[in-house]
């Protein structure tokens, strides 16, 4: 393989600005779809089906009751669609969605990029602390799937997929950013202040949706291997990882923090120390590591198109129901 392999960084940044805008444009396109129903003459835009990928919970009840009864629940589809991708794809590419596609994980990298502007570097906690606070993510994880996974029936689901709650809780997602609360401003700006000084710290300490990629990851054939003959230990790779994982002293990166990122193979001086590697069962073998993000988005976007072709993406509530549910949902906003 042939060095060096700085282009993947520009790669990835490019990819992830790439989802950043496409997540901005139906944001803003969500927007305008519900200003139509709360203010009379607002011109009329279609709803976008994908702005169901903000509902994880709502994903992961879908795909709970899709795998107990076999039926897509009809209200928001594409959030089942897209929970399926996603967990789909971090089965074959590990955490490739948090350092490639997801939104939070491009803006995170950029506001610790922006801390260490600041402050000439990034904070890193001890080790008891940074195991301790990882361990927060698989408590909220484990408290998701016994809520949902375990303790909520089929039929419970199929009665909450029908309720008006349900039908405008993407509205009610959308309100929670754009009429918050002081309390949830708050809890924003110290997240904000806290990830410009540790690097990833929503991912890495409370993201219960990575946390559940990461125990996935564990799963996929793609991995990062070092070899010691030709490694020259010169640190790039272990100095620039954005999970802190200690790349340098590992034969494999086995760890459900990499996000495949490739930003240490893109470091690497040393040709043929260090490698994107694919474990087909019966031998390993050197991957060109460009392959990683097309194999994610071609896997990614399949999935997708499943639900399209399969009549599984846009949402069966009529815009009836929206005229007499958002303005609902707005006058309970100006009434708080
Ligand atoms: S080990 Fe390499 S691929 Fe994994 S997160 Fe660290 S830099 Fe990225
Ligand atoms: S960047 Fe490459 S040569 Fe340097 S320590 Fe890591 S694997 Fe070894």
């Amino acid at each position: 393989m042939s060095l060096p392999r700085t282009y993947l960084r520009p790669l990835r940044y490019a990819v992830q600005i790439g989802f950043f805008l496409l997540t901005l444009a139906i944001g803003y396109q969500f927007y305008e779809f519900v200003r139509h129903f709360e203010a009379p003459g607002h011109p009329f835009v279609e709803r976008p089906s994908s702005v169901d990928a903000f509902l994880p919970i709502g994903g992961l009840m879908a795909f709970k009751y899709f795998l107990l009864t076999g039926i897509v629940e009809p209200v928001h589809p594409s959030g089942f669609i897209m929970f399926a991708a996603i967990l789909g794809v971090s089965l074959v590419v590990k955490k490739g969605f948090c350092g490639w596609i997801c939104p939070i994980g491009t803006l995170s990298q950029y506001v610790w990029m922006a801390g260490e502007k600041i402050f000439n570097r990034n904070f890193r906690l001890g080790p008891f602390t940074d195991i301790s606070l990882r361990s927060i993510k698989y408590v909220l994880l484990g408290l998701f799937l016994f809520l949902i996974g375990i303790a909520m029936p089929p039929n419970m689901m199929a009665l909450f997929f029908i309720a008006d709650y349900y039908k405008v809780v993407d509205v009610r997602m959308m309100k929670f950013f754009t009429e918050m609360t002081a309390i949830t401003m708050w809890v924003l700006i110290a997240l904000g202040a806290l990830s410009l000084l540790y690097k990833n710290f929503w991912c890495r300490y409370l993201c219960p949706y990575g946390a559940l990629l990461g125990l996935l990851s564990r799963m996929s054939p793609f991995k990062v291997r070092r070899n010691e003959e030709k490694c020259t230990h010169c640190h790039a790779c272990t100095e620039h990882c954005p999970t802190l994982i200690d790349v340098e002293s590992k034969a494999v990166v086995k760890s459900e923090e990499c996000f495949g990122c490739m930003t240490c193979v893109s470091h690497c001086p040393s040709e043929g120390a260090l490698d994107l590697t694919v474990n087909t069962g019966k031998k390993v073998s050197v991957v060109k590591p460009w392959l990683f993000p097309i194999i994610l988005i071609v896997l990614f976007y399949l999935v997708i198109g499943i639900g399209m072709v399969t009549d599984n993406w846009h949402s069966k509530i009529p815009n009836e129901d929206y005229q007499q549910l958002i303005p609902e949902v707005q006058k309970e906003y100006l009434n708080r």
